[in-house]
This record gives structure tokens, sequence and C-alpha cells, in this order.
């Protein structure tokens, strides 16, 4: 039976439900000093202080049928795993956690004086016995990436030592991706581990909106996660280009490899903070899809069939 492990155990893939793919509960981006995206206390959420808060988000999203997300605060992102299981035993919601090395500004100085074997084997340990000696196992491996328009070193030998887990543990491998075609170089070295490209996930797509470099993903079998939709809900103009960007992947056969997601990370993308929350996609974004002609049947694929075809294992 295919199932997907989540902060409260494996749950069986048919109850995923609603997901989105791609967001953060609990963080605090600015526990790490060498991070240059720091934006002072908007960048952080805190377990103690803000757990009613994060509740009362989960909960909206639920009342307008969420089910499941993926919270992907990897290391040195200041995450706290059992507070986010805590918010999922309030909530009934399921997270799905992720795990491994987020970009080089959050890559400590040491990893570069360990082999690249022993930092899979140390994932892989993680991945099979749990965060910690928590016992919450991760469900997915990522957010990995960049903010360069190439992998630095330790990014990709951190990329590869997480390809390695892939093979290992058949999770899904999920990443961080800026503008340019860093997709395709990073699709390379995972697939020169073995990772079959339909086990990876291209983050931030809705950054670069390039129909030929998403075909091109698409064709190798990678999803496509547009995954800050209402993060520029300040800047609404932008939005009829990804709809209409969205559009034309289903209309060349992609609906299969989109995924969509808030990247909800800063207190200010909250609802509780004025932002759009967990809630901006149900509530806006899927209104907007359909008024375009996307049909409700290409809407369930997206946000049910997609995340558990590629959170199961
Ligand atoms: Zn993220």
């Amino acid at each position: 039976m295919s199932q997907i492990m989540t902060v409260r155990g494996p749950l069986p893939a048919d109850a995923l439900g609603f997901t989105l793919t791609h967001e953060h509960t609990f963080l605090n981006l600015a526990a790490f000093p060498t991070s240059a995206t720091l934006s002072g206390l908007d960048a952080v959420i805190d377990p103690v202080r803000h757990m009613q808060i994060m509740i009362d988000e989960l909960m909206i999203f639920k009342q307008l049928g969420g089910v499941s997300l993926v919270d992907l605060t990897a290391r040195n992102m200041g995450g706290d795993i059992e507070a986010t299981r805590r918010l999922s035993e309030a909530t009934g919601i399921n997270i799905i956690a992720g795990c491994g090395w987020y970009r080089e500004a959050f890559m400590d100085e040491f990893l570069n004086f360990r082999p690249t074997d022993e930092l899979a084997e140390e994932l892989i340990y993680e991945i099979e016995h749990g965060f910690g000696n928590t016992g919450i196992r991760p469900g997915i491996i990522g957010e990995i990436g960049t903010n360069l328009l190439h992998l630095s070193a330790k990014e990709e030998r951190c990329l590869r030592a997480m390809a390695k887990a892939q093979r290992r543990t058949g999770l899904a491998l999920t990443t961080h991706l800026p503008q340019g075609g860093v997709g395709l170089e990073l699709l390379d070295v995972v697939q020169e581990h073995g990772v079959p490209g339909d086990r990876v996930i291209i983050g931030h797509a809705d950054i670069y909106m390039d129909v030929a470099y998403h075909v091109a993903l698409a064709k190798r079998g990678a999803y496509l996660s547009f995954d800050n939709i209402g993060a520029h809900y300040d800047v609404p103009r932008q939005e009829p280009a990804l709809i209409e960007h969205i559009f034309q992947l289903i209309q060349r056969g992609y609906v299969e490899r989109i995924l969509l997601s808030h990247d909800s990370c800063w207190r200010s993308r909250l609802v509780h903070w004025g932002g759009p929350g967990y809630v901006y996609i149900s509530r806006t974004f899927l209104p907007l899809l359909r008024a375009r002609g996307v049909s409700d049947e290409a809407i369930h694929i997206m946000t049910v069939e997609n995340p558990k075809r590629v959170l199961a294992y």
C-alpha cells in the first residue's frame, strides 16, 4: 500500500486530500547569521508565542477544504519539529516535513570537511529513524537549492548527498531555485545519481515563467511548483501572467506536472498579519483559474492527485 510519511506517522496516500506542497510553519530565518535575506522579526514565527496564531491559520485552511501541507523548513531555518507535530495534532491537518540542507547561506562551514557519502548516510538515518530522538520522520527531501544562477560547490555536494538519500529511501526531492534556468543543471546533477525526473520538484517556478524552460523540465518528468502564489498580493498585476502561464502549460498537456502553494515563510504572509495565509489559493487563485477556463478536473489533479503521486513512496 502506498503511504505518505507525516509528522504524526504514516498516512495512506488516498487520505492526503487537498494539499499545499511548499509551505513553512515555525521558522526563524534570522537565526542563521550568514543568511543575506533577513527582514528581522518578519522572519520569525515562534513555536511558543505564535502557536495559537498558527492553529488559527491552519483552521481557516481546513474550513476551506484543506487537508494536508508540506513544511519545507530544512536545517538551520529555525524550525521546531515537535512544535510542528503539536500544530498538526491540534488542527488535524496532516503535515509532511522536509529534511536536509537548504542553500549556501544556511550551510555550515564544517560541511566542507565531511565526505558526501557521510552526509548522505546521516540524512538516510534521519529519514529512517526521525529527527534527533523525536521519532518524527521526514516525508520529503528538501528544500535544497540556490539563490545564484548556478549551484555553489557546497550546494552541489549537499544536493548529491540528498540525491543518494532519494535513491535509498524513495522520498521525493524538492528544490529552491531563483530566476534563470538552474533547474536543468540541478536535474542533471541528481540524474547522475539515478534519481528519476518524476521524483524531483522544481521549486519557485513562478519566479521564472519561461514556457520553454518549464516544458523542458516537464518533459524530463519533473514537477513544476508554482509556490509563491499570493506572495505578490501587493502587486496584483503579476497574477494575470501567472494564470495565463499555468493555463498554457495545461493546454500543452502538462497538468500532471503542476503543483500550487504559497511558500508562507514570513509573518506578513499570514492572515493574522494581513497576508494571503494558507488560503489565498482556495479563496482567490482557484476561482481565477476557473474563470480562465481551467476545469475542476484539472484543479483536482493539481491540488490532490499530483501531491499524492509525488509524496507517496
Ligand atoms: Zn520555502
